[in-house]
């Protein structure tokens, strides 16, 4: 059984967390990486089922992370005290669940032990969208699975 001392989720803040913690945090759902339309009425947002290009859809794994931010200019930067005025973030990323007070899920890679559970519980994108330079929000369907 997992030593209560490890579970630093649960006794620090995101803001105490090193960055090896901070990292860890991430179950590579891949679902900040998908492109997303905002309703221009009710300010919700969509997510499209269409990546960014730079996402391994199998993996869910950005594969130019070390520099993603000069390579795609607005790709999404988590910093602790910003987490919850990012409106694109899904209601299941570890960050937002921490933020917003919630228990990481049980699929979670540092609750279950296993970096495939996040696939297995269909939280992931893993097939279930396409990249895509040029994005049409007409011509692609929505991922549903997230909130
Ligand atoms: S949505 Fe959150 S948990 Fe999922 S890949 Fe992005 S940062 Fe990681
Ligand atoms: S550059 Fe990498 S981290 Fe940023 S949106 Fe694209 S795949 Fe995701």
């Amino acid at each position: 059984m997992e030593q209560k001392e490890n579970r630093f989720w649960e006794t620090k803040s995101l803001k105490e967390m090193t960055k090896t913690e901070w990292e860890s945090l991430c179950d590579y759902c891949g679902l900040c990486c998908l492109y997303s339309v905002q309703d221009g009425k009710t300010g919700n947002i969509k997510l499209l089922a269409v990546a960014c290009q730079h996402l391994d859809i199998s993996a869910c794994r950005c594969v130019v992370y070390n520099e993603r931010f000069k390579t795609v200019p607005d790709c999404m930067k988590l910093l602790p005290d910003k987490i919850r005025r990012i409106k694109r973030l899904p209601y299941t990323c570890a960050y937002r669940s921490l933020a917003e007070g919630r228990e990481l899920e049980r699929w979670h890679p540092l609750v279950s032990g296993d970096p495939n559970a996040v696939h297995e519980a269909g939280v992931s994108v893993r097939d279930k969208v396409v990249t895509g330079v040029h994005v049409n929000p007409d011509e692609f369907n929505y991922f549903t699975s997230g909130k």
